[in-house]
């Protein structure tokens, strides 16, 4: 069958002996696990063109947001095994990051239909000492409903370690496009309660792994809803006045989700489950929702949440170091928005 490469069996040791030997690299640092965001979108420009526009607005947020919190990011436009290309390229990319990048201790995969929208908000990595794959997902939903949407591949995180390249193997082999992805679709739709019939993707065959191989994989995996890793958009668009009438970044869940997922809108291809002037208004939403998060520090927000247009929200000073202390995210607890 299909594999992502040569079988890594001492990887841990490896990289171990690899992070002695070279100090100036160190996968921790302040006590704070080195992570990389990875995203990325097809080698060739959107079939619609205002999807090359908000492929540019998702990244600037993801840029922004990985500037605030010290995240490196990789930016992949690459089909690195033209078998896994599509939603299936992220697979073989996440493989070659960890082994080509020993340093980093996590690999943080975001679609590039996500973005973040609290701007404020950290993952708690000290939860997951024990855990190697953090996914958003309801346990119910997996193993009880079999349902296709228990887990979301949008944004997910994996240690840098033998047991995710392990499970990267064992991910891989419904993805090789053409009959093999076909065939493997019907498996996924005749197992996974609600999915239609279409080819296998990541994120069924994800979780048909994890049902069929419960014993072997779940004790290494979180499965996270305590906050929004990934928050489905529909639900979530239409409140923000309300949250920011209620609440200020920094929370995460649903009162200010971290991150805002455009599920089933592909604005980049030529057809989803919404209609494209839904999702774009609502992307544009999300993005200055996000953007005033960022603008404050420079004395500046959005006219409106579908405005790309800025405005002054503060007059000129001559003490400009106050406002720093006072609006940088990084150093007070809520960004004071
Ligand atoms: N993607 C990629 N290269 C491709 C196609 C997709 O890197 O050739 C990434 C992109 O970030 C995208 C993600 O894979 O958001 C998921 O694919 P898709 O958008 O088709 O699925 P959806 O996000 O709509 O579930
Ligand atoms: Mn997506």
């Amino acid at each position: 069958t299909y594999t992502l490469g040569a079988k890594m069996s001492n990887w841990d040791e490896e990289r171990k002996v690899w992070l002695n030997q070279n100090p100036e690299f160190p996968n921790f640092v302040n006590g704070k696990p080195r992570i990389l965001l990875l995203t990325g979108s097809p080698p060739s420009p959107c079939d619609n063109p205002i999807g090359d526009h908000y492929l540019l607005k998702a990244i600037k947020n993801k840029i922004d947001y990985c500037r605030i919190h010290g995240i490196e990011i990789v930016y992949n436009m690459a089909h690195l095994d033209k078998e896994l290309a599509g939603y299936w390229a992220k697979l073989p990319m996440i493989r070659r990051l960890m082994l080509s990048h020993p340093e980093v201790e996590w690999i943080w995969w975001m679609d590039s239909d996500a973005m973040f929208t609290d701007m404020v908000f950290e993952i708690p990595l000290s939860k997951y000492d024990e855990h190697n794959l953090v996914i958003h997902g309801y346990p119910d939903l997996l193993f009880e409903q079999k349902s296709w949407i228990a887990l979301n591949t949008g944004s997910f995180l994996f240690r840098n370690c033998k047991w995710s390249l392990d499970l990267l193997d064992a991910w891989a082999p419904m993805g090789p496009k053409g009959p093999i992805r076909e065939e493997a679709g019907k498996i996924l739709t005749a197992n996974l309660k609600g999915r239609p019939a279409f080819e296998a993707d990541d994120q069924s065959a994800l979780i048909y792994l994890l049902l069929s191989q419960k014993d072997q994989w779940m004790d290494k995996v979180y499965i996270e809803n305590q906050y929004y890793l990934h928050g489905y958009w529909a639900g979530l668009v239409d409140r923000y006045e309300e949250m920011i009438e209620k609440y200020h970044p920094g929370l995460g869940d649903e009162r200010w989700p971290f991150v805002t997922h455009f599920v089933g809108c592909k604005p980049c291809g030529s057809y989803g489950d919404y209609p494209v002037e839904q999702c774009l208004r609502s992307m544009e939403r999300a993005f200055n929702f996000a953007d005033n998060q960022v603008l404050n520090l420079y004395g500046f927000g959005h006219r409106g949440l579908l405005s790309p247009k800025i405005k002054r929200i503060r007059n000129e000073t001559v003490t400009p170091l106050e406002y720093v202390d006072q609006f940088d995210i990084r150093h007070t607890e809520h960004g004071n928005i």
